[in-house]
């Protein structure tokens, strides 16, 4: 798309299908913005209390019962594994299983 057909687009954004079409776009770039912005450490640590451990943060695992440390954070790569029960991701994946899928899924969609 030439800037110029771009710039005509949203000059006849009364078009309801259009406007839909403009809504939807924006919408999904948002949830990009907010994955590339999220720094995984911050979104853990509100849940878990981590301890530096390397290139990485250790803390007990909020998935599944444990006493001794297994969950790591990578802030590097911006993931979180737990070596006791599996599970791992990202920022957006910890707070979704966290928060119990469905619940979560509708607030990162209206963010
Ligand atoms: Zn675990």
């Amino acid at each position: 798309m030439s800037p110029d057909s771009r710039i005509r687009v949203l000059a006849v954004d009364d078009h309801p299908l259009l406007r839909e079409g403009i809504a939807a776009l924006i919408a999904d770039e948002t949830v990009l913005e907010v994955k590339r912005s999220v720094d995984i450490y911050e979104i853990v640590s509100g849940y878990v209390s981590l301890k530096r451990a390397g290139a990485s943060y250790k803390g007990l695992c909020p998935f599944h019962e444990e006493k001794t440390p297994s969950f790591i954070v990578t802030p590097q790569r911006q993931t979180f594994k737990c070596f006791g029960c599996g599970k791992g991701g990202d920022a957006i994946s910890f707070v979704m299983a966290r928060e119990n899928g469905l619940k979560a899924l509708s607030s990162a969609r209206t963010v």
